[in-house]
């Protein structure tokens, strides 16, 4: 798929602006893309009605292709759609705090309660109490006892005959007396979501009154996950999600739909069965795992690498040799505006973060529309060699942009002022000394 992706924007290189087709293209496969990720109908069709809005009509970045352009806007607005990094976990001002993990059988309920113990105390310092809620599988509590012997942290259990329900009440009173600050429950799980489950996690939660409700849910499920998510989330309120066995082979589409369809943030990623294997989620990482393209994104990172470089280069090339013009200056300008924001541009100039003060001064946002004039009111020989600029050019030109001659002597200050800076840069870049001047 990542192959059909990218010979579409193969067919749409060298294109200066993305035009409504190419659009129409792009989004076509990137569709494909997510729905066979698993991505949620619904939200696939929001997520390509904004792209189109986005992308349609764009002035093309000269570093990208119009269909990079589309694949950058479509990864970024996965990443908003997923919500940015969540991975805190509450703490109650009244100890213990109860997390209660819920969740299908079979999901990794029972594995992240342990993986959760081991960074609480790992990161935080904290002295979990593990809870075995799950009293139908009578392996169930053994598997939790034993992580707990893996971890040496305490293990609540009151075997098979004792309620769910109980078994949390009491847990937690333990928890106050033996000072374990958190108290993680784990719970049964079912093949299908159904009302007795959902009534005693109900129970379950009134008795505990857990601070977190995280549902895990196992990624390879697919849509299923989507649909087990929203039941959990409309009977139990949850707080947020683990996201488990995202170290398979799963393109992990349930991600985005998770997030679209409960508004509840994911937290963690189950990377592995090991212990240690919990991570914080990452919207963005997930972004281009969903959409198979990591080679795809990195041509794109390449590709603006590159072309910044060429671009720079030149620059570099004029500032060294001095034939830095006013048009050069004029063109920067036009980059400027279209790239929004003047860091930008700013950045892309070797060292040019070095002047600060430069930046501030000169190249002030609201003063680029008379610098603009100015520079328009000019002959082309009066770009090229401004030396030769006397008193009735600078008249003309100021009256030409309806500024003043000495806000044209201002910018002629400034202009060789950069250019000065410009060459020194270039010099101290290269290796040699500057003259007189340190940044
Ligand atoms: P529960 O029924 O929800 O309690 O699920 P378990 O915790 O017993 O996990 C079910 C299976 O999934 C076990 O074999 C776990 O080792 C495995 N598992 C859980 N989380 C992960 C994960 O993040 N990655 C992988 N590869 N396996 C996992
Ligand atoms: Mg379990």
């Amino acid at each position: 798929l990542a192959d059909r992706l990218q010979s579409t924007i193969k067919k749409i290189t060298g294109k200066g602006k993305v035009s409504e087709q190419d659009v129409k293209e792009m989004t076509r496969e990137v569709r494909l893309a997510l729905l066979e990720a698993d991505v949620n109908f619904k939200v696939v069709k929001g997520l390509i009605n904004r792209i189109k809005e986005r992308a349609v009509g764009q002035e093309v970045m000269e570093s990208l292709t119009p269909g990079q352009q589309v694949i950058k806007v479509v990864k970024e607005e996965l990443t908003t759609l997923m919500g940015g990094e969540h991975s805190k976990i509450a703490v109650s001002d009244r100890p213990p705090t109860v997390i209660m993990m819920v969740g299908l059988q079979g999901a990794g309920k029972t594995t992240t309660t342990g993986k959760l113990a081991n960074h609480l105390r790992k990161k935080h310092n904290r002295s979990p109490l593990l809870v075995a809620c799950d009293i139908y599988r009578p392996a169930a509590i053994k598997q939790l006892e034993t992580l707990g012997e893996q971890l040496d942290m305490p293990v609540f259990s009151m075997g098979t005959e004792t309620s769910p329900v109980d078994i949390a009440g009491k847990a937690i009173e333990q928890a106050k007396e033996q000072h374990n600050d958190y108290v993680i429950i784990d719970t049964a799980g079912r093949l299908h979501v159904d009302n007795e489950l959902m009534d005693e996690l109900q129970q379950i939660k009134s008795v505990a009154r857990p601070d977190e409700i995280f549902l895990v849910v196992d990624s390879m499920t697919g849509q299923d996950a989507v649909n087990v998510a929203e039941s959990f989330n409309d009977q139990l309120d949850i707080s947020g999600v683990v996201l488990t066995k995202l170290d398979g082979d799963t393109r992990g589409g349930a991600a985005l739909s998770i997030k679209a369809v409960t508004d509840k943030p994911i937290k963690f990623a189950g990377m592995g069965e090991k212990l240690d294997e919990l991570e914080a989620f990452h919207p963005e990482r997930m972004a281009s795992r969903i959409l198979g393209m990591g080679d795809v994104l990195s041509l794109i990172e390449k590709a603006q690498t590159n072309v910044d470089e060429k671009q720079a280069k030149q620059l570099e090339e004029k500032m060294r040799t001095m034939s830095f013009t006013f048009d050069d200056f004029l063109e920067q300008m036009g980059q400027v505006k279209n790239m929004g924001p003047l860091d930008d541009l700013m950045a892309m100039i070797p060292g040019a973060n070095k002047m600060k003060g430069l930046k501030n001064a000169q190249l002030d946002e609201k003063q680029l529309v008379h610098v603009e004039a100015i520079i328009q009111s000019m002959t082309k020989k009066e770009r090229q060699e401004p030396g030769i600029m006397n008193a009735s050019r600078k008249k003309r030109i100021a009256k030409g942009s309806g500024t003043s001659v000495s806000q044209v002597n201002r910018l002629l200050k400034q202009f060789e002022e950069m250019k000065k800076m410009m060459k020194q840069m270039t010099n101290i870049q290269k290796g040699k000394k500057g003259k007189g001047m340190n940044f």
